[in-house]
């Protein structure tokens, strides 16, 4: 049993990657649940590893931290193997999901997919949830997105931390996007995990971590450093955004690219702070909607970065 371990407590870790979010899966005497599913791309390996580690018992609960495609995109392969599963999602998104309202929902601006989905009940801050044989508490965490929730199990004091805070960073902050401020929620947030004090965080993406304190004093630079150069996290996210498309494609054409990107609200929304990032204010475009030399400045710094490479006409992801 290695530190990070905690099988022991009933908590099964699946870290995935960046396509998909980790998932969690608590496993007790009289409850099965998961919290976040992944991205539909590996809704399969979803279900294998699930059914893997609860052998012949049927899951009980799918909880989303909140509804990003990468964390409830295996919702619906889930929910079809297990027709009995209770599905919660955060209390603000409800009557989105039930209405599946694809504009209040993020999975069209943001180029991305998500199969349908039933939530049968929502769950908010204040609120507790058993998942597996323990009590866990809900504390609303926004910022990164405004309706997503944390959940704390505070006997371990093992805190699910979503987009919130990774070892190394935090997601984007994605209302900032669309010109709403949310650095200083996204600090309200790191400021209320320090003081829930968690002993090891499982993180939406990557490994979880136990030194949390150096991973908030790494979020608080980070925050600090995009509200003093706003463009710079207007960078990380396009960058973030044309990235996610690679991992999920792995290769693409450089007219494939621009289709998709068109068809991409947040990016056709920001293709004029694009331009002004990017240096290509000067530059004369074909038409207003024509964002192709956007996408090649945001490949570009993909490139420079080691996120990507070009080959011809092709668009290749390194991972
Ligand atoms: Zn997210």
């Amino acid at each position: 049993m290695t530190p990070h371990d905690l099988t022991h407590i009933g908590i099964h870790v699946f870290e995935r990657g960046w396509l998909s979010s980790n998932n969690i899966l608590c496993i007790g005497a009289n409850n099965a649940s998961i919290v976040d599913t992944g991205y539909v791309d590996h809704a399969e390996q979803t279900m294998a590893l699930v059914q893997h580690a609860l052998r012949e018992r049927a899951l009980d609960h799918i909880v989303n931290t909140h509804l990003h495609s990468d964390h409830c995109g295996g919702n619906a392969r889930l929910q079809e193997a297990h027709p009995n599963v209770h599905t919660r999602v955060p209390a603000p998104s409800l009557t989105a999901v039930r209405n599946w309202d694809t504009a209040r929902l993020t999975f069209e601006r943001t180029g991305q997919e998500c199969p349908r989905f039933a939530a049968n009940a929502s769950y908010g801050s204040g609120d507790t949830l058993w998942l597996g044989d323990r009590q866990w508490e809900v504390h609303a965490a926004p910022g990164h997105d405004p309706e997503a929730m944390l959940i704390f199990e505070p006997q371990s004091r093992t805190l699910l931390s979503a987009d919130a805070l990774w070892e190394n960073g935090l997601g984007v902050i994605f209302p900032e996007l669309d010109g709403e401020p949310s650095f200083e929620a996204a600090e309200a947030t790191i400021d209320l995990i320090a003081s829930l004090n968690p002993a090891v965080v499982i993180p939406g993406h990557g490994a979880l971590f136990s030194d949390v304190a150096a991973a908030i004093a790494r979020a608080r630079r980070r925050i600090d450093s995009w509200a003093h150069a706003p463009d710079a996290h207007y960078a990380y996210g396009l960058k973030v955004l044309v990235k996610y498309k690679l991992l999920s494609a792995q290769r693409i054409t450089v007219a494939a690219l621009s289709e998709w990107a068109n068809q991409t609200a947040y990016l056709t929304a920001l293709a004029p702070t694009a331009r002004r990032i990017f240096g290509l204010e000067n530059v004369p475009t074909g038409s207003p909607a024509d964002i192709s030399d956007t996408m090649a400045a945001i490949t570009a710094a993909l490139v420079r970065s080691g996120a990507a490479r070009t080959e011809g006409d092709w668009v290749i992801n390194v991972s």
